[in-house]
């Protein structure tokens, strides 16, 4: 009798620990302790930050970035090989995130409305790949690697994973088999140059359509991990116990919160007065994905200046246009791109603008396209 109650207890612990939904964390604190240099590049991030922010305080001119986007599926079964429409059904969950178009924004409570951001951020999957060639912005590798944890091997080909796309240029998303008990991490933005800076995803929480684990279904984890990509902090501040997240309009909230609550959770939380409670549906907490509705304008502003400060490639390039993108080839009978010419019928490698190019289907069809500069 004994030797069951150890059991069910130790089997108890593994649970818990295994609701971790996010290793942002984790992976900072040991790149931090890996490499001084990150530890230094990291520290000056949150100063800028605040410097940003001060100098461009109202962007009241509408102003959308679209951050090109590709996506490395590392698969070794079936399941782990998702498809084209689950990868475009997670584009568009980050497109209604981020530009707050999500139907279920009614749900975010009365009180919060009027701070909801529309972050005027977009994402495509790359049209044009590193070496200016036509992409669908999808890379598929085989491997024979297990489970990938938190260390180099995701981003490294020669140990089963998928090499970088420059990250200076585009955000790279790893789709695999991640370890149990992880949805996902993020690397949060500095001037440090290094390998493997993105996202790195399980196959099985990666979109809304497709071999998918609820409640992890909604495409919300990888809207949470663009926050931090994009240097956001969890809602509780994280490090600690009522923490600061660094955004003026977040609540101040104890520790993360899980499955999905009522309002208000926690009124008067951290000796606050606060009726309201945690903003436990921020797309910054740990609540299940149907429970997610909203970034503030707070986070917004945060987010924009990781963007101009740190990623700053992201807000003009042409890796977005050109060739069609996924959605496009599948609403139009799927037609696919073969091959992009110029005028005197040579394939081209390179970008090129003001320069009239043909793009040309496998269904016969002939596309004229210019890009302006
Ligand atoms: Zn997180």
């Amino acid at each position: 009798m004994k030797r069951i109650l150890i059991l069910l207890l130790a089997s108890i612990s593994l649970t818990i620990n295994a609701q971790e939904r996010c290793g942002t964390e984790a992976h900072t604190k040991s790149m931090i302790k890996n490499n001084p240099e990150y530890a230094i590049a990291r520290n000056k991030v949150n100063t800028q930050t605040e410097k940003w922010i001060k100098n461009n305080p109202n962007h009241s001119e509408k102003t959308i970035i679209t951050i090109p986007v590709v996506v490395h599926v590392v698969w070794k079964t079936n399941n782990q090989n998702i498809s084209d429409a689950q990868i475009q059904s997670q584009i568009d969950v980050l497109n209604e995130d981020y530009r707050r178009t999500n139907v279920d924004k009614i749900n975010t409570p009365n009180v919060w409305q009027s701070i909801a951001a529309d972050c005027e951020i977009e994402f495509c999957l790359a049209s044009i790949d590193p070496n200016g060639n036509p992409t669908t912005g999808i890379e598929r590798t085989e491997t024979a690697h297990g489970q990938f944890g938190m260390n180099s091997d995701i981003h490294t080909s020669t140990s089963g994973g998928a090499d970088d796309w420059p990250n200076d240029d585009y955000l790279n998303i790893w789709v695999c088999n991640i370890q149990s008990g992880l949805l996902g991490y993020a690397s949060p933005p500095s001037n440090w140059i290094g390998d493997g800076d993105g996202l790195v995803i399980g196959y099985q929480y990666f979109g809304t359509e497709g071999v998918l684990q609820a409640p992890y279904n909604k495409g919300r984890t990888a809207t949470h991990e663009i926050g931090h990509w994009l240097n956001l902090d969890h809602v509780w501040g994280g490090w600690g116990n009522c923490g600061n997240d660094q955004v003026n309009d977040t609540p101040k909230q104890e520790t993360e919160n899980y499955s999905c609550p009522a309002f208000p959770l926690h009124p008067n939380a951290c000796n606050t007065i606060n009726a309201n409670g945690d903003m436990f549906m921020n797309y910054m907490d740990y609540t299940n994905d149907a429970c997610m509705n909203l970034f503030t304008n707070g986070q917004k502003n945060r987010m924009l200046a990781a963007i101009n400060s740190y990623r700053s490639n992201m807000l003009s390039h042409n890796l977005c246009e050109g060739s069609l993108g996924i959605s496009e080839q599948m609403k139009n009978n799927n037609k696919r791109l073969i091959k992009i010419v110029d005028i005197l019928g040579r394939t081209i490698t390179e970008k090129q603008k003001n320069t009239p190019l043909f793009y040309i289907y496998d269904n016969g069809s002939v596309e004229k396209k210019i890009i302006i500069e």
